[in-house]
């Protein structure tokens, strides 16, 4: 049996934090202040953006939204970007993804400032992820790092799968790993031995987007799993890359989906927020 890894609980704990620095900031009159740019009207997105304003509200952050039309130009994106790096009661930029086709991603990123960068997803900020003197961590390998360190899990030579290899999760959660001295082995949808290499690992973090992917069969008794997998079944139910119910009996620890990772990444979204208004007001380097 897998002691199971609460997300919740230690999102509560993190945001605990977060709000005790925020009531600090306030004494000197810093409020932290989250802009959210919004283009179409994507259901899902739509929630992401909500659950974004209230995790605002309830840790005392300002926080706007910039509901665009799904038909806006590059431009005048451009240019509200532009219009909030240089406004100080705004203290981290965030362009919910993904864009409407028309529109050309990387330059909306590299247009935030890199200090305001809070998804941490501009090439200044991928590039000290890359050395180890970062600001920003991008927020879902973020919450998988606090949740192994929150359970006390040891990464320091052990053997890591990163399965999936996406410059949102995959390739950052790999790196973090390496910088705290996990040997890794980063496996795609090219990878021909996964199941072995899978089998050999330590630790298994899981982003692939496949419901139920990592079988029993492909984990070592006593590895750790970690699950970022999202993934709506035809039932509405949500379920993760990890086939929970028979890997659960086998693992050390587990993540379960929901409940797991997944409240993690709101919350390190407020804690790179609060390191930009930090940082912006010199209380930070
Ligand atoms: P992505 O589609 O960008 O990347 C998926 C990766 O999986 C790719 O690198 C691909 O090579 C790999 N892959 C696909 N098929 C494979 C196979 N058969 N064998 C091995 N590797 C394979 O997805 P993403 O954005 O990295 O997200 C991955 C999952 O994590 C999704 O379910 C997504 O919803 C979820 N997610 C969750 C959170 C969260 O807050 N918990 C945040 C981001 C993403």
């Amino acid at each position: 049996m897998a002691k199971i890894m609460d997300g919740k609980l230690v999102s509560e704990y993190i945001r605990g934090k977060i709000k005790d620095e925020a009531s600090a900031l306030k004494t000197r009159n810093i409020v932290p202040g989250l802009a959210v740019i919004l283009v179409g009207d994507d259901p899902a997105s739509k929630i992401y953006v909500n659950n974004k304003k209230k995790a605002c509200e309830q840790l005392g952050f300002y926080s706007e939204e910039h509901l665009l039309p799904a038909d806006i130009s590059q431009e005048d994106l451009m240019a509200i970007v532009q219009s909030l790096n240089v406004r100080s009661d705004i203290n981290g930029i965030l362009c919910q993804l993904p864009l409407p086709s028309h529109l050309d991603v990387a330059p909306v990123i590299e247009a935030i400032n890199p200090l305001k960068d809070v998804d941490a997803f501009h090439p200044v900020n991928v590039g000290r992820i890359m050395t180890g003197d970062f600001k920003f961590l991008p927020c879902t390998p973020a919450g998988v790092m606090e949740m192994i360190e929150y359970y006390g899990i040891n990464v320091d030579g052990k053997s890591c799968c990163v399965i999936g290899r996406s410059d949102i999760v995959g390739k950052p959660m790999s790196m973090l790993m390496l910088h705290k001295n996990a040997t890794v082995t980063i496996c795609h949808s090219h990878t021909k031995n996964l199941k072995e290499i899978c089998r050999a690992a330590d630790i298994i973090v899981a982003a692939i987007g496949h419901p139920r992917f990592v079988t029993a069969d492909m984990v070592k008794p006593g590895a750790v799993v970690i699950d970022v997998g999202i993934n709506r079944l035809e039932t509405g139910k949500i379920c993760g890359d990890v086939d929970f119910d028979n890997v659960e009996p086998i693992a050390s620890y587990i993540t379960p989906v929901p409940g797991g990772v997944g409240p993690m990444t709101i919350t390190m979204l407020m804690k790179n927020t609060l390191t930009a208004a930090k940082i912006q007001n010199l209380l930070d380097k």
